[in-house]
């Protein structure tokens, strides 16, 4: 049988930085981390079905004391 939705599917979120449209694979899994097109922020997948992002924390190198 054939599944309806492909491996291939698509789904988009939106990017909390700049509100972009952000394409995210369907297989994508909590904790991957996604680039914006639209702001080049770093994205943090936190929820799928429906995908939802944050913005990923930044590495510095400032790791506090
Ligand atoms: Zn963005």
């Amino acid at each position: 049988m054939n599944a309806p939705i492909a491996s291939s599917e698509v789904e988009s979120a939106r990017c909390p930085e700049c509100r972009a449209v952000v394409a995210v694979p369907g297989e994508v899994i909590i904790t991957e981390i996604v680039d914006c097109d639209g702001c080049a922020a770093e994205l943090e997948v936190v929820a799928v079905g429906p995908v939802m992002l944050t913005l990923a924390p930044e590495v510095e190198e400032d790791w506090g004391e």
